[in-house]
Formats: C-alpha cells, structure tokens, sequence
C-alpha cells in the first residue's frame, strides 16, 4: 500500500464534492484499447480520419465500414475492477458523479448512477433528417444487410449518437462544467488529458488527483498522482477504505 493510496483515501473521506474524470485508460484493463498510450487505438489507425463527420458525410462506405468496426472493438466488454469501484464508492456517497470521455458504456454496466458521457454512447442512434433516436443494434444490422449509409424509416441516415471529430460539444457539456466547478476535488482516471475541452476541467477543480499510467500535463497541478493501472489502485483503495471503516465511522 503506497502512502498516496492513503491519501486519496482520506481525500475523498474529506472532500464534500468529488467528481472522476474518466478517460480511455479506464477501460483498458477491460479489454479497450486507448488511444494514446503505448499500443493505443491511435498508433495503429487514423481514428480521427475514421471517426470524422467528414468521413461520416462525404465517405460513408469507410464510414460504416472500417469506423464502425473501430465502434464495435469498444462493445460488449466487461467493467473491471475500477469501473466497480466508482460504482461502490458512489453508493457510500464518497463520489458525487462521473463525468467521462469514455462510450463504451461501463460505468453504467458496473451501477453507477450520475454519468455524463461527454462523448455519447454506444448504444442508441440518431435520424440526421427526423431526430428520431434507436438502438445502435439497428444501425448495426443495416450496415450488415449492406445498407451503406443506413436509414432511417423516413429516409434519414442514421448515425451513432457519439461524438465525432468535427461535431459540436453535447447538451450535457454545460452541466459537466457546473460539475467540475462544483468539485471540491477531481479525480482523473486513466487520461492523457490532452483532448480539448476535457483538458480544461481538472483546472475547475479546488484540488486534483491523478491516477494515469503516463505522465499528464497537470501532474504539477495535482496534490496526488498515482502512476499504476487503475484496477491495481482501486482495488488497494477499497481495501484500505474497507479496513480503517470503523475509524472513520
Ligand atoms: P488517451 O488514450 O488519450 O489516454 C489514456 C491514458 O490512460 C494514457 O495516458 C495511458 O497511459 C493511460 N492508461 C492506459 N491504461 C491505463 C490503466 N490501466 N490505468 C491507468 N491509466 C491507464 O485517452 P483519453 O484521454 O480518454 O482521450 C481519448 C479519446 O478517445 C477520448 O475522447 C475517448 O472518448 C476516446 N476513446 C474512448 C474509448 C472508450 O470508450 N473505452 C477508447 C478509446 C478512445
């Protein structure tokens, strides 16, 4: 047990708001691939090329080709040790919401209640003409019976409901800022931070913790970092939540 595990411990024991900031890093340890760390989606394909609304525009066959089997590599995974950790500390009221970048899900898989996706889901999609919303399997299964782009009854392409290079910030972005302003301390989770306009909230924040394989832009700013994966931490956390619970009761 490292001395900052315990001093996160006590962190979020004394802080009356605390928000995660959750990135790809997160879902590593569940199978998912990040984008910028070492082996990261990043490295072995143009993601930003794929997942454009320029692609999804004016190259829909590479679009729901190649971009959707890049969507479809984050679908159906398991959350890990991490994810159901925020869950439980979320139930005992030491975290108040997670704001993450994250689409594949898993923070609601492992049960936790307060989630702002930043970046949408991976589970319903939108008519561009209409509006009207499904499920991301009937996308899906247009594309299969080779439907490329594929549409809605009223004649619409369909899209997933994620946030693509190139479209404009979701409805939920004004509240993830009043959140990250709320936090009396923000813990980022496996983020390289480098993606604006996520880059910008742990700056929000009164107090910062960090736990990140790599170095971030805001370890100087942060009075914790922890350089580990983050199931390994979590995992040590609650252990050490769990075994001093009667001190803190
Ligand atoms: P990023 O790839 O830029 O950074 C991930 C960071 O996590 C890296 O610095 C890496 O060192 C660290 N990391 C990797 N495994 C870790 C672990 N087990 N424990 C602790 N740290 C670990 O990710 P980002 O900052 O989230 O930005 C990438 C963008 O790509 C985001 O917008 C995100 O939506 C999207 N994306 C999402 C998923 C997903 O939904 N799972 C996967 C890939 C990319």
């Amino acid at each position: 047990m490292t001395s900052a595990i315990k001093d996160l411990a006590h962190a979020l024991k004394n802080s009356r708001y605390t928000v995660v900031l959750t990135g790809a890093g997160i879902s590593t340890e569940s199978g998912i691939p990040d984008f910028r760390g070492s082996g990261g989606l990043w490295k072995a394909r143009d993601a930003m090329e794929l997942l454009s609304l320029e692609t999804l525009y004016y190259r829909p066959e590479l679009f729901y080709t190649e971009g959707l089997r890049l969507l479809n590599t984050m679908r159906g995974k398991q959350p890990n040790a991490a994810h159901k950790a925020l869950a439980w500390l979320e139930q005992r009221s030491l975290v108040n919401s997670i704001i993450t970048q994250n689409i594949d899900g898993l923070h609601y898989e492992s049960g936790s209640k307060r989630v702002l996706e930043m970046h949408g889901n991976l589970r319903t999609s939108s008519c561009l003409e209409c509006r009207r919303k499904t499920s991301f399997e009937s996308l899906a299964d247009a594309v299969a019976k080779g439907q490329i782009p594929p549409k809605c009854h009223c004649g619409g392409i369909l899209r997933p409901d994620v946030v693509f290079f190139g479209d404009p910030m979701p409805p939920c972005f004004d509240e993830v800022v009043q959140e990250a302003r709320q936090a009396e301390l923000m813990l980022v989770v496996g983020s390289s931070l480098q993606v604006a306009p996520v880059s910008y909230l742990p700056s929000l924040s009164k107090q910062l913790a960090i736990i990140n394989l790599e170095p971030t832009p805001y370890d100087n700013a942060a009075s914790i970092v922890i350089r580990n994966k983050a199931g390994v931490v979590f995992e040590e956390l609650l252990d050490y939540i769990r075994d001093e619970d009667d001190v803190w009761e």
